[in-house]
């Protein structure tokens, strides 16, 4: 069950409560809303006593939607969850426009200057601004948690595979099984080395089959160097022959050939990783064939904060998600810092940009706003406020955007920080 969170009026972070208590508290005015995303509520007075359950927070990172989710371990229970959608293409396309800017301007107004080249330099453990944004999204979010939850720990998908457990001497000799989590890594790594494809006629199947490049019946061991990916069809009529038989020398050269380490490493969970260790917490990390089995032995659905709340060894045997509604966050960046905006060759060609403060409001903050019956707007509106100069602002509702609400009308329910909220349509699975 979905659980809200709370904090004593020190704002020490306590143990969540069920939604009905937090009605309660709410309607006896025993407590009050502090945040409203992650929901938090703060009581009035010091709770009687003070003993908070640990909570593990959990995380799944992905290129564009990273799932979180805050578990309690000793009851299996998910406490809360959410999805981040990250904005890397947004940051990449940004810069790429103000490099082009800048390019034509500086050609414009400078004849010839010399090239300049090797004399810059990047920082150990530099990522791209895009990538990097991936880090600071999730790192903001923990931290975020981290003053409303008792978190104790910290749990991250850190690499895609074992390598220790698919290649180690001891363990290069294990059956594939599909119930073993050895077995799970090993699909992992056949994944990744196939990129996704059927050895054989190179199509994108939707179910894999480990495929004996010389086949058990004669003699062919299970180990990683004799696996490949393929199809149902491809599987069933190569037969016992061996690849080369079939017709496919090129698979048995590359089943021979180590996947390279670079391909199973990547700098951005290690970045993230790095990160979270900053937070002084101790970070559990896990492997997506660990995730995967993990999620299929509790007979989860694939989504992002349900394989966050598999990630790593940790991971309750009974994963309670029933009733849980993951909050969906979409990263949006704070507000556009373009001084003046550039035509399509890059020319300055409209007004400075206007002011995206006005009253103490700022675009992207979530108001109320009660228009009284004096004007013809009279009405009672909740949504985001984007800013105009004038002080008459634009009010984005879930009915369609209002024009013309002046800010005095306006009360902030949350201020805008970088990031927009919605909540998924339905819980998974569903209220019985
Ligand atoms: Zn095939």
């Amino acid at each position: 069950m979905q659980r809200v969170l709370v904090v004593s009026p020190a704002r020490i972070p306590l143990s969540p409560c069920r939604p009905a208590r937090a009605r309660w508290l709410l309607t006896q005015r025993k407590a009050a809303v502090l945040r409203r995303y992650p929901f938090t509520i703060i009581l009035c007075q010091p709770p009687a006593d003070t003993v908070v359950a640990p909570l593990r927070v959990k995380v799944d990172p992905g290129s564009k939607t990273t799932g979180l989710a805050v578990v309690n371990e000793a009851t299996g229970e998910v406490v809360w969850a959410g999805e981040i959608t990250h904005r890397g293409q947004q940051v990449k396309d940004a810069l790429a426009a103000w490099r082009a800017t800048r390019r034509g301007r500086r050609q414009r107004h400078t004849r010839y200057r010399p090239p300049r080249f090797d004399n810059r330099t990047r920082p150990t453990g530099w990522l791209p601004p895009s990538l990097m944004s991936r880090v600071q999204h999730v790192a903001t979010w923990v931290e975020r948690l981290r003053r409303v939850a008792p978190l104790t720990d910290v749990s991250v998908e850190l690499v895609r595979f074992d390598t220790q457990l698919i290649e180690h001497p001891q363990t290069t000799g294990i059956e594939y099984q599909q119930g073993t989590l050895a077995g799970w890594e090993v699909r992992e790594y056949l994944l990744l080395k196939w990129g996704y494809r059927c050895a054989y006629c190179q199509q994108e199947a939707t179910r894999w089959e480990v495929d004996h490049i010389l086949p058990r019946s004669r003699g062919g061991s299970n180990r990683i160097s004799n696996l490949a990916l393929a199809c149902h069809p491809c599987n069933q009529a190569k037969g016992d022959c061996t690849a080369t038989e079939y017709g496919h020398p090129a698979v048995q050269a590359q089943a021979g050939k180590p996947l390279k380490d670079a391909a199973a490493v990547n700098s951005t969970r290690w970045a993230l990783y790095e990160r979270l260790q900053r937070t002084g917490l101790p970070v559990e990390t896990g492997t997506g064939g660990r995730t995967k089995w993990n999620r299929a032995q509790r007979g989860l659905p694939k989504t992002h904060w349900l394989d966050a709340a598999c990630v790593g060894a940790s991971t309750p045997a009974h994963l309670k998600a029933r009733g849980v509604i993951p909050l969906t966050i979409l990263a949006t960046g704070r507000h556009s810092r373009q001084m003046c905006r550039p035509n399509a060759f890059g020319f300055p060609d409209k007004a400075p940009k206007a002011t995206s403060v006005v009253g103490g409001f700022r675009t992207g903050d979530m108001v109320r706003a009660i228009v009284p019956a004096t004007s013809i707007k009279t009405g009672t509106y909740v949504g985001r406020l984007a800013i105009r100069a004038t002080g008459s602002c634009n009010l984005k509702t879930a009915g369609g955007t209002i024009q013309g609400i002046h800010y005095k009308y306006c009360r902030p329910l949350h201020r805008g920080d970088g990031y927009r909220y919605t909540k998924a349509d339905a819980a998974f699975p569903p209220h019985a």
